[in-house]
């Protein structure tokens, strides 16, 4: 560093060395501390824009959401999710009915359109709740109903669904409310016994009752770090009116009721039309709010959740079109790691097919099959950055070599 002159004078304010706490020296150029300190903030708040300004930059929060059309959400939608073609359908009308209502103030007037997804784990219930926030590009919160237990027992408050709500939303309020919240596994709060009043059901019929409140519109007192509400806590108060609820569970097992209620109701004058249309092996199309209501759902829950589709189960052609056709599938995913690594990559057709056969035979579903990419690619991937030749080719032969020597991983897979 140069040596400290008496005439030194700061490039940027012009100062003199003894009007300044600090003067640092370049080759041929001074800056005051001061000087220093005011460039670091500026260039603070270019590369990290306050919340407020982001969100204003941002385009999408403050005014009305950009409406799209039913058949816009749907082809959103399907980018993403494979089949499931009822679901898309009535997810898209009852998401463009949603935000036509809050759009046009219609809140009066229209009853709001929560959702209730009921159909086996692991086959787009969350992907689809997750891609439509993702379109609309409004905060998302997903919450286990299992967490939540009645007010004064172990367990998460309600409330916390929309701490986290807010988190994601970086606790701007007026964004929040017009945000979606999953409640995955809302099967798991149905009644446990027909009989409510013999024991305390804290996690069952009391987590339903806390939950109208909250679906159902009102304005509700927020923990703003979630837990347990405490007189002290200081509380954010969110409407949530215009937050559109997803729900979601497997309701395993609910095919009984279903059968039970069809065959009650074919009995009669029109049996023998009706049960010809009846396909026994998917009797989950059939899903009513009776069902729900003999499942252990309370009366109250299913009619704040208006809008009830399932989704089916995924065979052999849906796993195999999971894995290459959406728009961040596992192979376009695998493909352009690759990419950035100089190398091209090529999966066999029956490597691909052998995944999707691995998957079912261990019985994990769409989930699994990241875990059988993984276990084969694992090597590649490690040899990839040091690897002189230009293509990567994955046979069958090395695919089965490498789930064979991992077999014990993908028992392990949730
Ligand atoms: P669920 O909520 O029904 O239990 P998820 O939506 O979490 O299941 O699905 C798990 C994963 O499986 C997703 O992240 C996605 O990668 C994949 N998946 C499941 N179903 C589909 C589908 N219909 N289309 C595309 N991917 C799917």
């Amino acid at each position: 560093m140069a040596k400290n002159r008496k005439d030194d004078h700061c490039a940027f304010c012009g100062r003199g060395n003894d009007e300044v706490e600090l003067m640092l020296h370049g080759e041929d150029v001074c800056i005051c501390s001061d000087c220093v300190t005011a460039a670091n903030a500026q260039i603070q708040s270019i590369l990290h824009p306050p919340i407020e300004k982001a969100i204003k930059t941002n385009g999408h929060i403050e005014g009305d959401l950009q409406l799209k059309k039913p058949s816009e959400i749907y082809d959103f939608l399907s980018q993403y999710v494979i089949g499931q073609d009822k679901a898309k359908k009535v997810l898209s009308v009852a998401v463009y009915n949603h935000y036509k209502r809050i759009n046009n103030n219609a809140e009066e007037l229209l009853e709001k359109s929560n959702i209730l997804l009921v159909g086996p784990t692991g086959t787009g219930k969350t992907l689809l709740a997750k891609t439509i926030a993702k379109m609309l590009n409004v905060p998302f919160a997903i919450v286990d109903a299992t967490i939540l237990t009645e007010a004064g027992y172990v367990g998460e408050d309600v409330e916390s669904i929309l701490t986290r709500l807010l988190q994601d939303a970086d606790y701007d309020v007026s964004k929040a409310e017009k945000g979606i919240v999953f409640i995955d596994e809302i099967d798991k709060i149905a009644r446990k016994s027909d009989n409510p009043s013999i024991t305390r059901d804290v996690s069952g019929e009391g987590v339903q009752q806390a939950l109208l409140k909250i679906i159902e519109g009102s304005i509700v007192n927020v923990p703003p770090q979630g837990g347990r509400k405490h007189p002290e806590q200081k509380m954010i108060a969110v409407n949530t009116e215009n937050i559109l609820f997803i729900c979601g569970g497997a309701f395993e097992g609910i095919e009984r009721n279903i059968a039970q209620r069809l065959n009650t109701q074919v009995v009669g004058f029109e049996a023998q039309k009706n049960r010809t249309h009846i396909e026994k092996d998917n009797l989950i199309q059939y899903i009513s709010p009776q069902d729900l209501r003999s499942y252990g759902l309370i009366p109250e829950i299913i009619g704040r959740l208006p809008v009830l589709t399932y989704l089916n189960p995924l065979d052999r052609d849906t796993l195999r079109a999971i894995l290459v056709e959406p728009k961040n599938s596992l192979v376009k995913q695998y493909t352009e790691l690759f990419r950035m690594d100089g190398k091209k990559l090529t999966l066999k057709p029956e490597v691909l097919d052998y995944i999707v056969d691995t998957s079912i035979e261990y019985k994990l579903g769409a989930r699994g099959l990241r875990a059988i990419c993984e276990t084969i690619m694992l090597d590649k991937m490690y040899e990839a950055p040091t690897d002189s030749r230009k293509t990567i080719t994955i046979t069958l032969d090395y695919a089965k070599q490498k789930v064979m020597a991992n077999a014990q991983l993908l028992n392990q897979v949730d």
